[in-house]
């Protein structure tokens, strides 16, 4: 066998997620144990979302577990670089080799064409959102016209019959009708790649042997497996790893549980537990240890071992794990070097001495008023955060919008803070006593404390979103359709109800 290459391919386009160590875990182990290669491949196909400070939150957050990679962004090798926003070159040759061997054609249909192709044959229950209507222009025609400076795109010509047969290392044989395989664009009208072509494209030219990745991306892989066959290159084999579930079974996602690898992080969490706890979602040992380091992981890591079934993230079991790390393997001084590395240090004395100088009577008014910078898990009564004159429901909804008018700002500050939630607390017409009566529960347990605005900017964004989100829950959360309800009226600006109700 050639030399084992495999690699992660995160998008930064948010916060580092559990699900890219995760992944990047199993990647390693199978590295190591195959004496291969692991690399890190920058996903910036999505140049409106990425950014490089998400990216440098990725790389941060897999250093600080303990995830280190052979070849990534900045180290430049023969199969470099691995920003894909710097290799557009080999995907604009790709596609023209494909329009040329009649695997792609250009697209010229406008957005309000697709969208209403796409409604007529939702309505006729047909499986592809896109008739492909413009497979039938003539190449040559379709290359005046793009010649000419018309807008299109290159989509991939699925054929209309027949099964993909994806052999799965993990899940055995899948099969996937064609029919029901879109025709998906491969190159944007921008002249930048989808996903979907710059991963194969890359994959090929890094040399990557094995594909490792949750198993959202199996629906994806008849559209890669044709690629490699239209390019004349041999496909990875595949490895679709089982997804990380919210405890109500559904996908992990940040609306349920902090999922950013930074709130673990900020919130308490031993880098060691939580890999451990990860490598626990989509394996099992041989011997059937439960606490187990990276190194043990792939002293007998075994492939064949990786789970299908998806896995729920229960916090409650990464808290007993992480217990279990302090009290097995630290010694006092281990501990107390451990709290002053991670928050208790000048970082946080420093500006909370600052915000309390006035605020005290004694020295011992300090690290009770302060406690909420340090302790994560208090709860406090439903009823102590809605306000007078306001239902649960309204504070629920309230809350909500402000996570997301957190979750879209950049710069973490007390001006930006006060900014957000004064400017959502007019969107819904309170008045600002009423917006700070929740706010501060959820984020300091209590009614009164330090002030609001610089104790979040303090407590920083992971930790202030995740509080937060505890208090939606607690007040009985939101269902589904009432949320996207509100994230309508969220994004149109429409919030506060009519004067006359
Ligand atoms: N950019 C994709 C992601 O965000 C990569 C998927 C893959 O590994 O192919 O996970």
């Amino acid at each position: 066998m050639s030399e084992v290459r495999v690699r992660i391919a995160p998008s930064p386009t948010g916060d580092p997620h559990v699900g890219t160590a995760y992944i990047a875990l199993f990647n390693i182990a199978f590295a190591r144990k195959h004496g291969g290669r692991f690399l890190v491949r920058i996903d910036d196909t999505d140049q409106t979302r990425s950014r490089p400070e998400y990216e440098k939150g990725i790389l941060d957050s897999l250093n600080w577990l303990g995830l280190t990679w052979d070849e990534g962004p900045g180290m430049d090798n023969d199969w470099g670089p691995f920003r894909q926003s710097e290799r557009t070159e080999h995907y604009r040759e790709a596609a023209k080799r494909l329009l040329e061997s009649g695997h792609a054609y250009r697209c010229f249909c406008s957005s309000e064409d697709l969208e209403r192709i796409r409604i007529e044959r939702a309505q006729m229950k047909l499986g592809r959102g896109y008739d492909g209507r413009c497979r039938k222009i003539d190449p040559e025609e379709s290359g005046r016209r793009a010649e000419a400076g018309e807008a299109h795109v290159v989509r991939l010509a699925v054929p209309q019959e027949g099964d993909c047969r994806l052999q799965d290392e993990i899940r055995g044989e899948i099969v996937t009708p064609f029919k029901e395989v879109d025709d998906q664009i491969l190159m944007k009208s921008d002249g930048f790649p989808t996903y979907h072509l710059a991963n194969v494209v890359d994959d090929h030219r890094m040399r990557i042997t094995h594909v490792i990745r949750g198993r959202e991306w199996i629906s994806s892989v008849p559209k890669h497996l044709l690629l490699y066959q239209a390019l004349e290159w041999e496909p990875p084999c595949f490895y679709h790893m089982p997804l990380l579930l919210n405890p109500d079974g559904t996908k992990l996602s940040k609306r349920k549980n902090p999922t950013s690898i930074r709130y673990y992080q900020q919130a308490g969490y031993l880098p060691e537990a939580l890999l451990n706890f990860l490598g626990m979602m989509g394996y099992s040992r041989p011997g059937g240890e439960e606490k187990f380091s990276l190194e043990e992981l792939i002293s007998d890591f075994e492939p064949k071992r990786l789970h299908s079934s998806d896995a729920v993230f229960d916090i409650q079991k990464l808290r007993w794990l992480n217990g279990r790390y302090l009290r097995e393997d630290l010694t006092p001084e281990d501990l107390y070097q451990r709290l002053t590395n991670w928050r208790m240090n000048e970082s946080l004395w420093k500006p909370m001495a600052e915000l309390m100088l006035t605020r005290m009577e004694t020295l011992g008014d300090f690290v009770p008023s302060v406690a909420f910078t340090l302790a994560d898990d208090f709860e406090s009564p439903a009823e102590d955060f809605v306000p007078k004159k306001r239902t649960p429901e309204e504070t629920v909804q309230f809350l909500q919008t402000i996570l997301w008018a957190f979750e879209e700002d950049d710069a973490w500050d007390k001006e930006n803070v006060q900014k957000t939630i004064e400017r959502v607390t007019e969107l819904w017409n309170w008045k600002i006593r009423e917006a700070t009566a929740p706010l501060f529960v959820a984020i300091m347990g209590k009614k009164v404390g330090p002030p609001l605005y610089d104790s979040i900017a303090i407590l920083g964004k992971d930790l202030s979103r995740a509080r937060i989100l505890k208090g939606i829950v607690q007040l009985g959360d939101i269902s589904k359709k009432k949320l996207r309800k509100l994230e309508k009226r969220w994004k149109s600006g429409t919030l506060a109800p009519p004067a006359s109700s």
